[in-house]
C-alpha cells in the first residue's frame, strides 16, 4: 500500500519546519562522552520527550544506572522509550535511534560552527552540523511522520514503539540490561524492529542493510627477561620478545589478506545464490573505494571480491605493538615484554568463542616451534558476534516497496564491514528480525568535521520511513 499522497504532499509541504527541528536538535550539543555536556545530553532528551508528547507519543524517561566519566561517576543518560498507537489488528514496528553525538570543536577543521545547523552557501542543500545524520537527522524522520500525520488528522498504519539512547557513541553502556529487563515488559507484542543509523554505500543509490561483521581483538603477550636489556651487552645471549611476536604475527595473515589460523576458512557459511545476486547487483565502483582509501591498493580490481571482503568474509588485521621501541632515533633496548594487537572480523558461522579456540591453539603451536624460553600468553580483549538477518523478511520487502516509491528504483543490499552492537542486542533478547534502513549518504562524514546531511536525503528521508510504514501495513507476513 502506498503512503498516503496527503503525507506525501505535507512533508513536501512542511520542509522548512522539518530543517528547524533539526536546527534545534543540533543546537544542543549533547556529547555523551564528556563531562563538561553531561548536562545537555540529559537536555537533548527534555527535548525528544517534549517533542514526542506533542505529537501524541506516551513517552518514559527511564535511568538506567551511573557510570564513570572522567574520573566522576554520573548517571548514564536516560533511555527514552514511547508508543503510539495499540490497535491489534495493526502490527506493531519498534524503532530505535540516539539523541548523544560525537565530540565536535570548530578548531577540529569544521567549516561552521558544529552546533549550529549550517545551509551550504553554495546552495548544494547540505545540512553542516554534529548529528545531522548520526543519528538526530533520521530519529527527527521519524518525528516528522508523526507531525504530518497528527496536524493531518491521519491514522497511522502501524503501532509504534521507540527506543531511544544517549550513549550510542560511548559504548551503549547498560542498555543491553535495559533491553533484557523490559523483554517482557514494553518490548512485548513487536512485530519487527528498524534501526535508521548507518549509511548508503555510495551518494546514489539507497540501501537496506541486512548484515554486521563481529570482532574478535586479541593480544599476544610476551615475556620473558626481568627488565628492559641493552643489545650491545644482551644481544644474541637471550631469547627476544620482540622476535618471537614478530614470528607469530608474521604468521597470522598473507599481505593478500589470507588468514592463516587453520580452521577459519572452514567455518564460513557458503554463499547462496541469493547473496551471490545481491552483491552482483550494488552499485558500486573500484573508484569508490579507491577515493575512499586514497590510493589504488585494492587486493582485487573485482567489485563483487572487493565488496565480500568488505562484508561477507572475514579479515584479519594486525594494529600495534605495545612496549616496542616507536620514537624518533635508535635505541638499542631490547623490550623486557610487549604486547602484539591483532583482530579478526567475524562473520557467519563464525563464533566468537570457535575462533578464539582455533586462535590460541595455533599461536601456542607456532610459539612451541620458535623453542624460546619466554613466556607466551593469547588474550581475547573483546568479543562481539557477527549479525544478519534475513533480507526477504516482510520487513525488508515493505521497505523495498518504499525505497522504490520513494526513490523510483530499488534498494541495494549492503552488509556492513563493521559492527552496531545494539542492533544484534535487540535481534538476539528480543528475537526480532531487524531492518537497518539508512537515510543518509555515504559521505556524510558521521563522527568527523563538517559532518553533513543532504537536504534531499533529509525530507525524502521522512517519506522513506512514513512509506515503510504504510508498506508494512500492507504486507503479508507470509
Ligand atoms: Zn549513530
Amino acid at each position: 500500500m502506498a503512503a498516503d499522497p496527503r503525507f506525501l504532499k505535507y512533508v513536501d509541504e512542511h520542509q522548512d519546519d522539518y530543517i528547524n527541528r533539526l536546527a534545534q536538535a543540533v543546537a544542543i550539543p549533547s556529547v555523551s562522552g564528556n563531562i563538561s555536556y553531561v548536562k545537555d545530553v540529559e537536555a537533548m532528551a527534555d527535548f525528544l520527550i517534549s517533542q514526542l508528547e506533542s505529537l501524541g507519543v506516551k513517552t518514559q524517561r527511564r535511568p538506567i544506572g551511573t557510570h564513570e566519566l572522567e574520573g566522576k561517576e554520573v548517571d548514564l543518560p536516560p533511555v527514552v522509550i514511547g508508543e503510539i498507537g495499540n490497535d491489534p489488528k495493526k502490527k506493531t514496528l519498534l524503532i530505535y535511534g540516539h539523541y548523544d553525538v560525537q565530540p565536535a570543536l570548530l578548531e577540529d577543521g569544521w567549516l561552521y560552527p558544529p552546533f549550529e545547523l549550517t545551509k551550504d552557501p553554495e546552495g548544494t542543500g547540505k545540512l553542516y552540523g554534529r548529528g545531522s545524520t548520526d543519528d538526530k537527522g533520521p530519529v527527527l524522520g521519524w518525528l516528522n511522520v508523526l507531525e504530518a500525520h497528527k496536524n493531518l488528522g491521519l491514522e497511522l498504519p502501524v503501532n509504534m514503539k521507540m527506543c531511544f539512547e544517549g550513549m550510542e557513541e560511548n559504548g551503549s553502556e547498560n542498555l543491553d540490561k535495559f533491553i533484557e529487563s523490559e523483554k517482557d515488559k514494553f518490548f512485548t507484542g513487536i512485530d519487527c524492529m528498524c534501526i535508521s543509523d548507518n549509511y548508503w554505500l555510495d551518494t546514489k543509490t539507497p540501501c537496506l542493510t541486512y548484515g554486521l561483521r563481529g570482532i574478535n581483538y586479541y593480544e599476544i603477550r610476551i615475556s620473558g627477561p626481568g627488565r628492559d636489556l641493552h643489545s650491545g651487552v644482551f644481544g644474541g645471549t637471550v631469547h627476544e620478545p620482540m622476535t618471537d611476536l614478530i614470528a607469530i604475527m608474521s604468521k597470522l595473515v598473507t599481505p593478500t589478506g589470507e588468514i592463516l589460523v587453520p580452521g577459519i576458512k572452514e567455518l564460513i557459511a557458503p554463499v547462496t545464490a541469493d547473496e551471490q545476486a545481491k552483491f552482483e547487483a550494488i552499485h558500486f565502483e573500484m573508484k569508490d573505494i579507491h577515493d575512499a582509501v586514497g590510493a589504488d591498493v585494492t587486493i582485487s580490481n573485482d567489485t563483487v571480491k572487493t565488496l565480500m571482503g568488505r562484508m561477507r568474509n572475514p579479515s584479519l588485521s594486525l594494529h600495534g605493538i605495545e612496549g616496542a621501541f616507536s620514537a624518533v632515533g635508535s635505541k638499542t633496548v631490547i623490550p623486557a615484554s610487549i604486547k602484539g594487537k591483532f583482530s579478526i572480523r567475524l562473520v557467519p558461522n563464525l563464533t566468537v568463542k570457535e575462533v578464539t579456540e582455533l586462535v590460541v591453539k595455533y599461536v601456542e603451536d607456532e610459539f612451541k616451534k620458535l623453542g624460546s624460553k619466554n613466556k607466551c600468553e593469547v588474550v581475547l580483549t573483546h568479543g562481539g558476534e557477527p549479525w544478519l538477518a534475513d533480507p526477504n523478511h516482510y520487513s525488508y520487502r515493505a521497505a523495498h516497496k518504499a525505497t522504490e516509491a520513494v526513490y523510483g528504483q530499488a534498494p541495494d543490499y549492503t552488509r556492513e564491514g563493521g559492527s552496531i552492537p545494539v542492533t544484534l542486542d535487540f535481534a538476539n533478547i528480543l528475537n526480532l528480525n531487524v531492518l537497518l534502513l539508512p537515510v543518509g549518504r555515504g559521505d556524510d562524514g558521521a563522527h568527523s568535521t563538517n559532518e553533513k546531511i543532504d537536504t534531499d536525503n533529509y525530507i525524502r528521508g521522512t517519506k522513506l520511513l512514513g512509506s515503510y510504514m504504510y508498506e508494512l501495513a500492507a504486507i503479508s507476513k507470509e
